[in-house]
């Protein structure tokens, strides 16, 4: 075996392959030929599948520099070195940790982390500007990093069979993000913009149970929602009991569950849009403010509101005005006959509530 491992590392050094196949070599040592004298400085692919490695070699990155795609079980501060890497595949392993030195891989576009035993990622991923496409399928991930809505250029997520109850709303703000996949997971509620951004067109939310309502903005977006919430029947004069149990699981920040009586916006969040809009118009202004003047937590708030009105487009902060619209009263009724979860509309004032409509 070890003979076999050799000549082919020979045969690629003295042809300068470009990519090499080690997979199934059973080593658990780096082998010191990919290293030696010039390495392979021509070598842009290589696999190194079921092997039993515990450490990749510091000098991998200046001795394999123009590596752009590695498929390896492993996982060692030295591959942040790897400054051209652009494909890492470290699925169907038993990774519990991914280090923080990930994020140094600033020419990554797709990382393959399914079927791993992952129970956070580091917030370092935020780092990865050129991400493209990120499969962190089949872990054990209770949350995502916030800071995952930097990856700009992420077009594909997939966060199937994960233990997520909620997903963070920056990622709706993912501008190029065009495929979400979060089915099989413990979601009971989803970001109200959701499906807002026009690029994202796909959405599986299938098999998470306690999905009650889906974010209007996804009404002709979400392929399949089959296994998800329990069917809401709405009959005249039960709308606001079914809303009740709709809207049970959702955000702690829905405070008021408004009706076409309410005409007052509560001072709360009159205060709130008020100092939003000078923070829109001229933000410098606030910045000025010594942070004592407005607390951190009204700050992130300000920047990052709770929703937008479907209606007007308005930004909200504390209280939303839902109205629920069962799926067999959407055009896509009759594209999705398994669904049984309602949309979700969400309105600023009553108002917005009146005169919103879905098919609209
Ligand atoms: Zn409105």
């Amino acid at each position: 075996m070890a003979t076999e491992l050799h000549e082919t590392i020979f045969i690629a050094k003295q042809e300068r392959h470009k990519n090499l196949f080690l997979n199934y070599r059973n080593l658990n040592i780096f082998p010191v030929e990919l290293l030696k004298d010039e390495g392979l400085q021509f070598l842009e692919r290589l696999y190194m599948k079921r092997n039993s490695l515990t450490t990749l070699p510091d000098n991998l990155a200046q001795k394999l520099p123009n590596l752009i795609e590695l498929t390896v079980v492993i996982l060692s501060p030295a591959i942040g070195n790897l400054a051209r890497l652009q494909s890492l595949d470290l699925s169907n392993n038993a990774l519990q940790l991914l280090c923080p030195d990930i994020g140094r891989l600033r020419s990554l576009r797709h990382l393959r982390l399914s079927n791993n035993q992952l129970k956070c990622l580091p917030p370092e991923i935020g780092d990865l500007q050129e991400l493209e496409m990120l499969d962190v399928s089949m872990n054990q991930l209770m949350s995502l990093p916030d800071r995952l809505h930097s990856c700009v250029s992420l077009q594909n997520l997939t966060v199937d069979h994960n233990l997520l109850s909620h997903i963070p709303r920056q990622l709706c703000w993912l501008h190029r993000l065009n495929q979400l996949s979060i089915a099989a997971n413990r979601l009971s509620f989803l970001p109200l913009d959701l499906g807002k951004s026009r690029e994202l067109q796909f959405v599986f939310v299938d098999n998470n149970v306690d999905l009650k309502g889906l974010p209007s903005y996804l009404y002709n977006k979400v392929i399949g929602c089959s296994g998800c919430g329990v069917s809401v029947q709405v009959l005249e004069g039960d709308l606001g009991e079914a809303l009740s149990e709709t809207l049970a699981g959702l955000l702690t920040e829905v405070k008021v569950v408004g009706s076409e009586r309410d005409y007052v916006v509560p001072l709360e969040e009159l205060a709130m849009r008020t100092l939003h809009s000078i923070y829109q118009h001229r933000p410098t202004d606030l910045v000025l403010l010594p942070p004592i003047s407005l607390p951190k937590s009204l700050l992130d708030l300000l920047r990052f509101p709770l929703g937008h009105c479907h209606r007007c487009s308005q930004a909200m902060f504390t209280i939303i005005y839902p109205k629920l619209f069962p799926l067999r009263d959407t055009a896509l009724a009759g594209v999705h006959r398994r669904t049984t979860v309602s949309f979700v509309a969400y309105c600023c004032s009553s108002h917005c509530l009146q005169t919103f409509d879905l098919q609209g």
